[in-house]
C-alpha cells in the first residue's frame, strides 16, 4: 500500500472496538494512541496501542466523554487524525468540530450531516426528500401531548413513540392501546430530556412482523458513495442487535439493488461521508422503510467485511485522508461472497431478564479455526464493572453458506468460555438451534416468541467439572509458572489453576 495519509492516529475509545481498530491502523503503518481511564490502565485496548493516554476518572462521563482531556492527549501525542470508534463521541458533531479546530481529523462523517442524521425527524425527512421510503408515522412534535394523541389515533395503535434524538432504545415505547399513550409519552419525555436533553418525540406506525435489515454505506470527500450490501440483525432483545448476519436469508439480488439504492439516495442527499448504517424495517411483503442511519461504524460491522473482504476501518481511514472511493475499490464485485454471522457475547444472565453481570473473568478461552474471527475486548482476569457496556466480545464466523457458519458458530461458541462471570453463550447456542432461527425465519419479535430459549442453563454433569479440572492440570497453558522456576516471566497472564482462591467452575464449588 502507498503511504497512509495520517502517521499517527487516537483511538477515543475502549474494549473490543479500540482493539479492533488499533490493528487495522498498524497493519497500514500507521501508530496508534490509546485513551484509558484510571481503571483501564493494562486494559486489552491499551496493550495492542503504541502509546496510552491517562484521561483519569472511572467511569464514561468522567473519562472517555472529557472532550478537553480528549484534544490535549491528541494534541501532545501530536497525532494527526481521532477515530472514534462507536459509543461514546462517535455520533457527536462538536466532537467533530472541537478536533477540527485544533487541527485533527474526525474520521467519520462531516459534523453537518452527523446533526441532521442524529435526530431522528431531520433524518426522515432527508429521507422523504431522497424519495426513500419511512415508515407511517407523525414528526412534527410541538410538544402538545394532546395534539400528539390525535395524531397517534390518526397512526393507528399500535404504534411507537420515540425520541428523535435517542438512540439505543432510550425514550422509545411502545403503546398497544389509546388509554395508555398519555402516560406513555410523558415518561418517553421525561427520559429523553434526561438522556439527550431533549423532548422531542415522533409517532410511528408499530410494524409487526417486521425484520430489521440494514445497509453498510461508504462515502468519499468527492461525491462518491457505495453500498456495501445488507445485513440483517432481526433477533433483538428490548430493540438491541444480539445475532447479525450477512447476507439476510430473505433478501435477493433485485430487493439489494432497490434498498442499495434508496441508501445511497439519502447518504447523497445529506453529502454524507465516511461509513455509515442506513437501517430499514422490512415487512412480510418484503417492502422495506426507512427507520434511521447510524454515522458511524456499527458493532456488526465485521459480517460485512467477511462477506465482501473488504477492511471497513482502513477504508474509512484512506476515505478520511480523501482517497477516491474509485481508486480504492477498482471495479471490484461487491456481491456478498458466502455466509457471515456474529454474535455478540455479553456479561448478563438471560434468565434474569438479561441483568448485566460484574465481576472478574478469571479464565478466558476464545475459539479459533477456519472463518472464525473473534473480536473481543477481555483477557484473563479482567474486571467487568457495571459503567460500562456489558459487552465482552463478539464471535463472528464466515462460511460457504447459512447453514455452514451456523454450525461453524455453534461449534465455536462451544469451545469458548469466559469464566468467573455469567454470560448469555449457552443462550445464543439455543437461538442457533432453534428450528425457526435455522430456516432463517427471523423477526424482531423472535426471542419475544421464543421465551424458553432464555431460560436458566442446566448445570454441567460432575464428570465435566472432573475432566475440566483433570484438563487444566495436564495442559501447559499460556501463563502456567514454569514448574522448577518461580518466576514467570514478563508478560505472563495469570493462571486460574495456579490460584488457590476457591475457585468454582460454572456455579458449584
Ligand atoms: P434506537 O435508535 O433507539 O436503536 P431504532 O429506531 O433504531 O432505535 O429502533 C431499534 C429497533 O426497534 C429496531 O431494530 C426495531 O426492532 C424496533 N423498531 C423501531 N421502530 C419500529 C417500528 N416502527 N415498528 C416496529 N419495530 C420498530
Amino acid at each position: 500500500m502507498s503511504t497512509p495519509p495520517f502517521r499517527r492516529i487516537l483511538v477515543a475509545n475502549r474494549g473490543e472496538i479500540a482493539v479492533r481498530i488499533c490493528r487495522s491502523l498498524r497493519a497500514m503503518g500507521i501508530e496508534t494512541v490509546a485513551v484509558h481511564s484510571d481503571v483501564d490502565g493494562s486494559a486489552p485496548h491499551v496493550l495492542a496501542a503504541d502509546r496510552a493516554f491517562n484521561l483519569g476518572g472511572r467511569d464514561a462521563s468522567s473519562s472517555y466523554l472529557q472532550v478537553p482531556q480528549l484534544l490535549d492527549a491528541g494534541c501532545v501525542s501530536e497525532c494527526d487524525a481521532v477515530h472514534p470508534g462507536y459509543g461514546f463521541l462517535s455520533e457527536d458533531p462538536d466532537f467533530a468540530r472541537a478536533l477540527s479546530a485544533v487541527g485533527m481529523e474526525f474520521i467519520g462523517p462531516d459534523a453537518d450531516s452527523m446533526e441532521i442524521l442524529g435526530s431522528k425527524q431531520r433524518a426522515k425527512q432527508a429521507a422523504k426528500d431522497a424519495e426513500v421510503p419511512v415508515v407511517p408515522g407523525f414528526d412534527r412534535d410541538t410538544g402538545d401531548d394532546a395534539q400528539m394523541l390525535d395524531e397517534a389515533r390518526r397512526v393507528g395503535f399500535p404504534l411507537l413513540i420515540k425520541a428523535s434524538a435517542g438512540g439505543g432504545g432510550k425514550g422509545m415505547r411502545l403503546v398497544r392501546a389509546e388509554a395508555e399513550f398519555l402516560e406513555a409519552i410523558a415518561a418517553c419525555r421525561r427520559e429523553s430530556q434526561a438522556a439527550f436533553h431533549s423532548r422531542e418525540m415522533l409517532l410511528e406506525k408499530y410494524l409487526e412482523p417486521a425484520r430489521h435489515i440494514e445497509i453498510q454505506v461508504l462515502g468519499d470527500h468527492h461525491g462518491n458513495v457505495v453500498a456495501l450490501n445488507e445485513r440483517e440483525c432481526s433477533v433483538q432483545r428490548r430493540h438491541q442487535k444480539i445475532i447479525e448476519e450477512a447476507p439476510s436469508p430473505i433478501v435477493d439480488t433485485e430487493l439489494r439493488v432497490q434498498m442499495s439504492e434508496a441508501a445511497v439516495r439519502l447518504a447523497k442527499q445529506v453529502g454524507y461521508q465516511n461509513a455509515g448504517t442506513v437501517e430499514f424495517l422490512v415487512d412480510a411483503r418484503g417492502s422495506f422503510y426507512f427507520l434511521e442511519m447510524n454515522t458511524r461504524l456499527q458493532v456488526e460491522h465485521p459480517v460485512t467485511e467477511c462477506t465482501t473482504g473488504l477492511d471497513l476501518v482502513q477504508l474509512q481511514v484512506l476515505v478520511a485522508g480523501g482517497a477516491k472511493l474509485p481508486d480504492l475499490l477498482r471495479g471490484r464485485d461487491l456481491t456478498p461472497r458466502g455466509h457471515a454471522i456474529e454474535v455478540r457475547v455479553y456479561a448478563e444472565d438471560p434468565a434474569q431478564g438479561y441483568l448485566p453481570a460484574a465481576g472478574v473473568i478469571q479464565r478466558v478461552v476464545e475459539p479459533c479455526g477456519p472463518g472464525v474471527r473473534v473480536d473481543s475486548g477481555v483477557v484473563s482476569g479482567t474486571e467487568i464493572g457495571v459503567q460500562f457496556d456489558p459487552m465482552i466480545s463478539k464471535i463472528i464466523v464466515h462460511g460457504m453458506d447459512r447453514e455452514n457458519a451456523r454450525q461453524r458458530l455453534l461449534a465455536a461458541l462451544r469451545e469458548t468460555a469466559y469464566l468467573g462471570i455469567s454470560t448469555n453463550l449457552d443462550f445464543l447456542c439455543r437461538v442457533l438451534e432453534q428450528p425457526g432461527f435455522i430456516a432463517g425465519e427471523l423477526s424482531t419479535g423472535f426471542l419475544d416468541a421464543n421465551p424458553e430459549l432464555a431460560r436458566a442453563s442446566e448445570p454441567a454433569p460432575d464428570l465435566a467439572y472432573l475432566a475440566a479440572a483433570l484438563c487444566g492440570s495436564l495442559t501447559p497453558s499460556v501463563g502456567r509458572k514454569p514448574v522448577a522456576a518461580g518466576d514467570a516471566g514478563p508478560g505472563t497472564l495469570p493462571d486460574v489453576w495456579d490460584e488457590g482462591s476457591g475457585l468454582r467452575l460454572w456455579g458449584q464449588a
